[in-house]
């Protein structure tokens, strides 16, 4: 099972957000409550498991929330955010990163 540290977290974020050109959310006490719990979840199921989310717990289930999530581009294409709000589109983060409850794209059809 992994044994990641939250630091380990914080570089895997900010690797997903150089990988996709997404800005990471510049409110550092909020990344850093997501880290914990994508820290948590990985060391608990091996991956990066949605901190928001609820999951399966089996990564066949789950591999469409698996961060970052299979709905985050379109999300921070069209709201400026991902689900969570740990990813912004780069242009929000300078403007205005304020996160909001955007509609939950994995039941949508
Ligand atoms: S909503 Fe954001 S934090 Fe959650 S899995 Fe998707 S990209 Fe990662």
């Amino acid at each position: 099972m992994a044994n990641r540290s939250k630091d380990d977290t914080l570089q895997f974020i900010r690797n997903a957000a150089k990988h996709n050109a997404w800005a990471v959310n510049p409110d550092t006490g909020f990344v850093e409550t997501l880290a914990e719990g994508l820290t948590v979840n990985v060391n608990r199921y091996g991956y990066y498991l949605c901190p928001c989310r609820d999951g399966d717990g089996s990564r066949a289930e789950d591999k469409d929330i698996i961060c970052p999530c299979v709905y985050a581009k379109k999300d921070v294409d069209e709201y400026g955010q991902c689900f969570c709000g740990l990813f912004l589109a780069p242009e929000k983060a300078e403007e205005d990163p304020s996160v909001s409850q955007i509609p939950e794209r994995r039941f949508q059809g």
